[in-house]
């Protein structure tokens, strides 16, 4: 195992993103240029971060299914604006079996079509609504510029879709799984965002309106974190989803959709790591401890594992997911390092003088060297790891969350909105016009991350064009 050191973070930001991600054995580079390979390590973070939503999904009345992979060309052409959206990205598949298709089939870019096709089956009347489903799968979309995590040909993710007698519903449904990807985000990823609507050019393609949490990285640029799909009728429209209401007449349903990817492990990546590494927030990492025995002889070994077996055991039955790492023939300092690199959020050292005193020794991830280290007692270890635990997952999100208002201006002309988007968020009054958007992405590369649904209220002038504004934007450069 090399102990070479990563590219500093402050130096060479992408660089470290992509030999963290290699080095904690998160994702490899597959044969196909832009797919990902996820390894063990990083699916785990993932499985995590499944059970973390599907709870919150099932809590809120939702269940899961299975849709097919692939999908009538046709089908994707029903709706104008979703075609145009997703052409450029489709991957298509004209033989099968040997033989060219009569028809020709997508890879789903997403699921929309094939769900609103199933849905005009099923729907039949209001006592049919509304319909709740989410699935867990891996979707295709050819994307030219790739990054492991943040933008990958295949990438996995979850997509609800819920159809409803009213837009009032459907619009709550939206809101609602916002909050939800808004409270897994800070509670459990300890990645503070920023919920709000996108412009009508940042919306999904066929959508009436979307929704997205905003957070910023480590490099002060803007990360789409999850979005949340306020489809209104045109999904049911070109799919006829209809159901007969109370008065026996037909309607046409309102539709959602919303998603949260792999991506998000790219945004836990970048908001928390460091130059040693990854840091893991606690309630997500795979490990969220690592007991190091530490030993030099055979004797020194029996009376260190003596204690490690009852620690052990003691932590399992407290919940904390815990790896004993007695890999022989390595040193524990190549051990640390390994696990720095792969941040574990506490790290638990066990020796011979240990043993004698009745303590451990516990490292904390976020806190590198002497600052970090504390010792506690064996009796009543459960309880501090817990605790240290539960400090650690504040620490990360307060951490972040200053930084990211460390780096959110409110400038007070377009001069100076061009200079803080360079390097961080500007929150500016915005006219909504598109044609002004344009300009200003034109001019700053920075775009309108979303309008936050937490407005100051009142009105102002656009930052860029000078026309009235009721409304503030977030603006930044985005991946
Ligand atoms: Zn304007």
């Amino acid at each position: 195992m090399s102990e070479q050191r990563l590219p500093p973070r402050s130096e060479d930001f992408s660089e470290w993103y992509n030999q963290l991600v290699l080095r904690a054995e998160l994702a490899d580079y597959a044969p196909v240029r832009g797919c990902m390979i996820v390894r063990p390590y990083g699916w785990s973070l993932w499985e995590n971060i499944q059970q973390a939503l599907d709870r919150r999904f099932k809590a809120t009345g939702h269940v899961n299914a299975a849709f097919p992979l692939l999908i009538p060309k046709s089908f994707l052409e029903r709706e104008k604006d979703h075609v145009e959206g997703f052409s450029p990205e489709l991957a298509v598949v004209t033989i099968g079996g040997g033989g060219t298709l009569e028809e020709p089939l997508v890879v789903r870019p997403t699921s929309e079509t094939i769900i609103g096709h199933a849905y005009a089956k099923w729907v039949k009347s209001y006592r049919d609504l509304p319909v709740l489903i989410n699935q867990w799968n891996s979707v295709v979309r050819w994307e030219l510029r790739t990054k492991l995590f943040l933008r990958t040909l295949e990438f996995f993710w979850q997509e609800g879709h819920t159809a409803h007698a009213t837009h009032e519903e459907s619009y709550a449904e939206t809101i609602q799984m916002l909050d939800i990807y808004r409270d897994f985000a800070e509670n459990d990823a300890a990645v503070p965002v920023i919920p709000g609507r996108k412009s009508d050019s940042e919306k999904f393609a066929g959508a009436l309106r979307s929704y997205s949490i905003e957070a910023m990285m480590g490099d002060k640029k803007a990360l789409q974190a999850g979005t949340s799909h306020d489809l209104g009728q045109n999904f049911a429209r070109a799919f006829d989803i209809r159901y007969l209401d109370r008065n026996n007449e037909q309607q046409h349903c309102w539709t959602t959709s919303w998603g949260l990817s792999t991506r998000f492990i790219g945004a836990i990546i970048m908001v928390h790591g460091d130059d040693q590494g990854l840091i893991l927030p606690p309630r997500l990492a795979p490990y969220q401890a690592v007991l190091v025995p530490i030993h030099k002889n055979d004797a020194e070994r029996s009376q260190v594992m003596g204690v490690v077996e009852p620690v052990r055991a003691a932590l399992a039955d407290a919940g904390v997911r815990l790896r004993v790492d007695d890999r022989e023939g390595m040193t524990p300092g190549a051990k640390f390092y390994d696990w720095e690199m792969r941040g574990v959020p506490l790290r638990i050292e066990i020796g011979p003088k240990d043993v004698e005193k009745g303590n451990v020794a516990l490292a904390r991830r976020d806190q590198p060297g002497r600052a970090g280290k504390s010792f506690v007692p064996q009796a009543g270890l459960p309880g501090a790891v817990t605790n240290m635990l539960a400090e650690i997952h504040a620490s990360l999100y307060d951490r972040a969350l200053k930084f990211r208002q460390a780096n959110t201006h409110d400038p007070r002309d377009y001069v100076e909105f061009k200079q803080v988007v360079e390097n961080g968020f500007a929150f500016s009054w915005w006219c909504g016009d598109s044609e002004c958007e344009a300009q200003i992405k034109e001019e700053t590369k920075a775009t309108t991350r979303c309008i936050p649904l937490d407005q100051p209220g009142g009105e102002g002038t656009c930052i860029h064009c000078g026309k009235g504004a009721t409304e503030k934007a977030l603006f930044g450069k985005a991946y």
